[in-house]
């Protein structure tokens, strides 16, 4: 049998090798002129590929998409892709949070040896191919120099990934190519991705970069903790990319959405209230908010959320400490997601990953419409249904 995968990141060619290993002809195509760029950006922060926690909890990180998900990510579990990655010399150690790291912490050695044995099991690889739709039993694509072929197989993987990050993966313009198709594709949006905020000039001027250490981010009920970072528009970090859901659906109902950030978790209110009523009568609301416990950038925080205008008694002033409310106008555009949301409709696939109204085609990868946060979940889904897909 002959195939195609149509993008060459780590879904597709987890499909391309599954495939191959299977003794069918395939063929990878890309845009780029070399594969897996995608994967080479994530190794640039150490390559998160899997995590250790309990798989069940590890299953529910991919919230409302863990049914369609499960099977696939318990035939191709952490353990499986650590065998996989130590199989390609990336041995992988576990860090302290419990995510999975190839030793090298990149992932240029993985993706070399990877590329190499994909090569000597016969995959053969077109680069600088851009896919442009569907012909009869096949697939349209340009090259760079506009000219158009057709490439015929009898099965087709499409991995083209999310929207986020064009400049190194795709760029989700296979929504209105699938659309047209009669595919149902579910709006993209940025995931694991900043927040918009409009700080003030002397906000920013002293802080932008500074992380509010050890802070408690909520909404709708939801708390995570971590280290929020201002940034010159907003705020980035791994509260804010595992609170993405939650503000996005704020922003969709109400176009802003508000955060609270608690800037001493492991102080309660009444113990703060009784920390800041030692005022001493020299002290400027700086310095006795400071000898509370609250840093600089927590304290200018509190300023851009009241108007510069603090509350004048330490019940009031803890109440802000603790529940400091920050208002997002927005999230950071998807270009600059770490990955993305929506994608190909669960009900547009079959529970082998063919396209419904396109028999003979599979999808993979990040375009279909999962989300989970930062922690290697990503790569794991990307790997796993790269591989349910060559599977089926
Ligand atoms: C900065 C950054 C850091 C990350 N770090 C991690 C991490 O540590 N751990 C983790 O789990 N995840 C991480 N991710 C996410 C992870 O890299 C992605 O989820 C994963 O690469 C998606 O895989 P994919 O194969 O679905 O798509 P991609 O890797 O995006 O590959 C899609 C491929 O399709 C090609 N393509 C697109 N459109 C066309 C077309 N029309 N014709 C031909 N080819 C096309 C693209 O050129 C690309 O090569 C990170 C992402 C970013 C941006």
């Amino acid at each position: 049998m002959k195939a195609i995968i149509v993008g060459g990141g780590p879904a597709g060619l987890m499909a391309a090798e599954t495939l191959a290993a299977a003794g069918h002809r395939v063929t990878v195509i890309d845009q780029r002129r070399s594969f897996g760029r995608t994967l080479l950006l994530a190794g640039r922060s150490g390559l998160n590929l899997t995590h250790s926690e309990p798989f069940d909890d590890f299953l529910d990180r991919y919230g409302p998409a863990r049914p369609q998900l499960e099977p696939m990510l318990r035939a191709f579990d952490p353990e499986v892709l650590r065998a996989w990655a130590d199989e390609l010399g990336a041995e992988t150690f576990v860090g302290s949070s419990g995510r999975v790291f190839p030793a090298a912490q990149k992932a240029t050695p993985l993706l070399r040896v990877w590329f190499s044995r994909l090569v000597e099991m016969g995959v053969d690889f077109r680069p600088g191919l851009t896919w442009t739709g569907f012909v009869d039993g096949g697939v349209e694509t340009v090259a760079a120099d506009g000219s158009k072929h057709e490439l015929r197989a009898d099965r087709i993987v499409l991995a083209l990934g999310g929207g986020s990050w064009p400049r190194v993966g795709g760029n989700g313009s296979w929504v209105g190519i699938l659309r047209d198709a009669g595919i149902e594709c579910v709006e993209l949006s940025a995931a694991n991705a900043g927040v918009l905020v409009d700080w003030t000039p002397e906000h920013l001027a002293a802080f932008e970069g500074e992380p509010l250490k050890n802070a408690a981010v909520s909404i709708d009920g939801l708390t995570v903790r971590g280290e929020p970072v201002i940034t010159r528009d907003g705020l980035e970090g791994g509260p804010i990319y595992s609170l993405g859901p939650a503000i996005r659906r704020q922003l969709g109902e109400r176009s802003v959405a508000t955060i609270h950030i608690d800037l001493l978790p492991d102080v309660s209110h009444n113990g703060l209230a009784i920390r800041l009523e030692t005022k001493r009568p020299k002290d400027s609301a700086s310095t006795y908010l400071r000898r509370a416990g609250i840093k600089p950038v927590g304290i200018s925080l509190m300023r851009e959320a009241t108007g510069n205008r603090l509350p004048g008694d330490s019940v009031g002033m803890a109440a802000l400490a603790k529940a400091v409310p920050v208002r997002i106008t927005s999230m950071a555009p998807i270009e600059r997601a770490i990955s993305t949301a929506g994608g190909v409709a669960w009900s547009a696939v079959d529970d082998s990953l063919q396209l419904r109204a396109r028999p003979g085609v599979h999808v993979a990868g990040e375009m279909l419409d999962w989300e989970a946060p930062t922690g290697g979940y990503l790569l794991q889904a990307c790997l796993s249904t790269g591989a349910w897909a060559g599977r089926s």
